[in-house]
């Protein structure tokens, strides 16, 4: 098998704390640059920007995206351009509109578009998939409630307009719901909560269903503070079934049926190896819209004032 050799553009938190060991441990991926304005590692090949990286830099294949959503789309147009697959860290963009172009021009050069959604891996999505495609479903209620200053410390890109707010972690929540549901599902009405210093919101409820009327709720919350939610518990005929720690753990009635450690980038990097070894194109917008979807029927109500 050839070598996929990728550069990571964007060296912040997600690169850092899981970019660099997924790809070390994908057979078939090396990691050969870096294009990052202030972030480096030792012996590796560094450039300041993308453009930088596509016209001066060694030989690459691909590029994985790890720059924040507002910057993706320009910085993929110029990949596909000079002939390389793209990753997309999620969420893809900044606007459901801006992804057709990019999914064309990757079509017409014949290279891999990836819009990744690193939830969808977590361990026990799949096995509930699979459990819930068996059972009747009577209401489902995701929780999914974080401390922003734990997990996004400094990240003003999150409060800027496209950054989503709540969202950045909720459309994970998203895409596990849009994975393990049996029928599409649509957002019917939401409450979105703006500090009044920021442009994206900090806290968000939604209401969802399905076409046979299935009620859905969830709630985004990023001012948790002490045990933190990445639940989505599911009411059927079969009994209560919980999927909690973001997808790694899937219990029935309180019995574990599937439990396993996160190996979420290491799929999505075998998978865009397998992707891109023939240019197909993975990209699934359905978590994207139901965001999408909320800000357009997201009634909005000004909280305190967010200081990181
Ligand atoms: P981050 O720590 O802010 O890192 C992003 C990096 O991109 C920055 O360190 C910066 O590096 C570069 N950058 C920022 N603004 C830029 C701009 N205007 N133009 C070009 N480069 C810019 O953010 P992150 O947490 O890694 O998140 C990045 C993406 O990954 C987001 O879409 C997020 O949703 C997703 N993600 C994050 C997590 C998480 O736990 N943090 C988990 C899963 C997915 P330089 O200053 O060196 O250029």
């Amino acid at each position: 098998m050839t070598e996929l050799r990728i550069a990571i553009v964007g060296f912040g938190k997600i690169a850092r704390d899981q970019h660099v060991a997924a790809i070390a441990a994908t057979p078939g991926a090396t990691l050969a640059a870096i294009a990052s304005r202030n972030a480096s590692l030792p012996d590796l090949p560094h450039f300041a920007t993308i453009e930088e990286l596509l016209s001066k830099g060694p030989p690459i294949d691909a590029v994985s995206l790890c720059t924040p959503p507002q910057v993706r789309r320009a910085q993929a147009a110029s990949a596909l351009a000079a002939g390389k697959h793209v990753m997309l860290e999620k969420p893809p963009g900044v606007s459901v509109s801006e992804l057709d172009p990019l999914i064309a021009q990757a079509e017409r050069s014949k290279r891999t578009l990836f819009a990744t959604w690193h939830s969808r891996y977590a361990p026990a999505v799949e096995p509930a998939r699979e459990w819930l495609a068996a059972r009747r479903i009577s209401s489902v209620h995701i929780s999914w409630k974080e401390d922003v200053r734990v997990w996004h410390p400094g990240q003003t890109w999150i409060w800027q307009p496209g950054g989503l707010g709540v969202f950045d972690p909720g459309i994970n929540a998203l895409s596990i719901l849009t994975r393990i549901m049996p029928r599409p599902v649509f957002v019917t009405a939401a409450t979105l909560s703006f500090p009044s210093n920021c442009e994206a919101p900090i806290a968000a409820d939604l209401t969802l269903a399905d076409a046979t009327g299935l009620p859905i709720t969830a709630e985004f919350d990023f001012r948790q503070t002490g045990p933190q939610s990445w639940d989505v518990i599911v009411e059927t005929d079969g009994g209560r079934m919980t999927l909690s720690g973001g997808g790694r753990r899937m219990a029935v009635d309180g019995k574990v049926l599937s439990e396993a450690p996160d190996a979420e980038y290491r799929e999505l990097y075998h998978r865009f190896v397998e992707l891109a070894a023939t240019g197909a194109a993975d990209v699934d917008l359905s978590p994207f819209r139901l965001v999408a979807d909320a800000f357009m029927l997201g009634k909005r109500t000004i909280v305190e004032p967010f200081v990181d």
